[in-house]
C-alpha cells in the first residue's frame, strides 16, 4: 500500500514540492491525520460496490482512503492549481475521477449517471469547505440525487443546528430542513489540530441517512418549508406574530392563520422552536388553501 498522504510530513512535502500556498477563500483547510480519515470512512459504511462522491479533495488525503474502500470516486475540486498536484498523489488509483468545477454549479445528477452507471449504492463524503457547508448539502438534498447518505465534517456549530432537537437553542429551518429529507446524526467531534492550518472554529462529523419518504408527508414542500422558515424569522416572537408578519398579505390574513393553528391543534402563543416536524407538517397543510 503507498504512504498515507494525510501526515504532517508528506502533506508538508507536498505542499513544498508544488510551492502550494492555502487559500482561505474556498475553506482549506487539508486534514492530516489518517485515523481521522479512515473513521469518517467507515462511518460512510461502504463497500467494493459503493460510489463515492466528494467535495473539495484538497490534495487527496481523503480521496485516497476513499479510493481504497470504494468502487469507485468522483471528487469535485474548485481550485485548479490543486489539478495537477492531485494528478500525481493519487497516480497510483484508477478509481478516481477528479472534476474541476464548483461543486455548486455542477449538474449532480449528470455525473452520476455518466460516472456510476452499474453502481447503485452511493455516497457523499467530504471534509466540506466551511464558507459553502449549508449551499452544498442543501443542494446534495433538494436535488434528490440518488444517494444513500452523507457523512461530512463540518463546523461544529453547523453540525449542532443541523442534529437539533425540538426545544433546543439549536433547533431552526436548518435543523427541519436537513431532517425533513434524512435521519441525522453528529457522529465525531474533531479537534482543530489534525488539519494544516488550524481553522478558527471546532469541527465535527455528521451522518446524514436519506428517507426513503420525507419524515413528513406534505401537500406541497416548498411551502412547508415557507412556513418553516417564517416560524423561525424572529426566535423570541410567537409563532401567530412570525406568520402574520412573514407570510405574503399574512397581517391581512391573521384570521385564517389563527383557524389554521386551531384546526392543527398548535398554541398560537408557542415559538417555533417548540413545535416538531409532525406539528410543521400539519400546520403547513392547513394554511395552505388559505394562502394558494
Ligand atoms: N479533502 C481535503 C482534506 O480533507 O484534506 C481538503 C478539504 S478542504 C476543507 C476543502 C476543499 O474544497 C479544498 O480543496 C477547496 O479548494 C475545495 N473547494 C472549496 N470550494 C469548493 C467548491 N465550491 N466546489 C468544489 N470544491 C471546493
Amino acid at each position: 500500500m503507498n504512504k498515507d498522504i494525510a501526515t504532517p510530513v508528506r502533506t508538508r512535502a507536498i505542499l513544498e514540492k508544488y510551492g502550494f500556498s492555502f487559500k482561505k477563500s474556498l475553506g482549506q483547510n487539508f486534514l492530516i491525520d489518517t485515523n481521522i480519515l479512515r473513521k469518517i470512512v467507515e462511518f460512510a459504511d461502504m463497500s467494493e460496490n459503493t460510489g463515492a462522491i466528494e467535495v473539495g479533495p484538497g490534495i487527496g488525503a481523503l480521496t485516497e482512503q476513499l479510493a481504497r474502500s470504494s468502487k469507485k470516486v468522483v471528487s469535485f475540486e474548485i481550485d485548479q492549481r490543486l489539478l495537477p498536484i492531485l494528478n500525481d498523489t493519487l497516480a497510483d488509483y484508477k478509481n478516481v475521477t477528479i472534476i474541476h468545477k464548483d461543486i455548486l454549479e455542477a449538474d449532480v445528477r449528470a455525473v452520476m449517471e455518466e460516472e456510476f452507471h452499474e453502481i447503485d449504492d452511493i455516497m457523499v463524503v467530504a471534509n466540506l469547505p466551511y464558507y459553502v457547508t449549508t449551499p452544498i448539502i442543501m443542494k446534495l438534498l433538494e436535488e434528490h440525487l440518488p444517494i444513500r447518505g452523507i457523512v461530512v465534517m463540518l463546523q461544529k456549530e453547523v453540525a449542532d443546528r443541523i442534529s437539533a432537537k425540538p426545544g433546543t437553542k439549536d433547533y431552526g429551518s436548518l435543523s427541519i430542513a436537513v431532517q425533513y429529507y434524512t435521519k441525522a446524526e453528529t457522529v465525531m467531534i474533531v479537534p482543530k489540530t489534525v488539519f494544516v492550518p488550524q481553522p478558527n472554529v471546532d469541527s465535527a462529523v455528521i451522518r446524514l441517512t436519506v428517507r426513503e419518504k420525507p419524515a413528513v408527508i406534505v401537500k406541497d414542500e416548498k411551502f412547508f418549508f415557507t412556513v418553516t422558515k417564517a416560524s423561525f424569522a424572529q426566535r423570541r416572537k410567537t409563532l401567530l406574530n412570525n406568520l402574520t408578519s412573514q407570510l405574503p398579505s399574512g397581517k391581512e390574513k391573521k384570521e385564517e392563520i389563527l383557524q389554521a393553528l386551531e384546526k392543527s391543534g398548535i398554541e398560537p402563543s408557542r415559538r417555533g422552536e417548540t413545535l416538531s416536524l409532525d406539528e410543521f407538517g400539519r400546520l403547513s397543510d392547513e394554511l395552505y388553501p388559505y394562502f394558494h
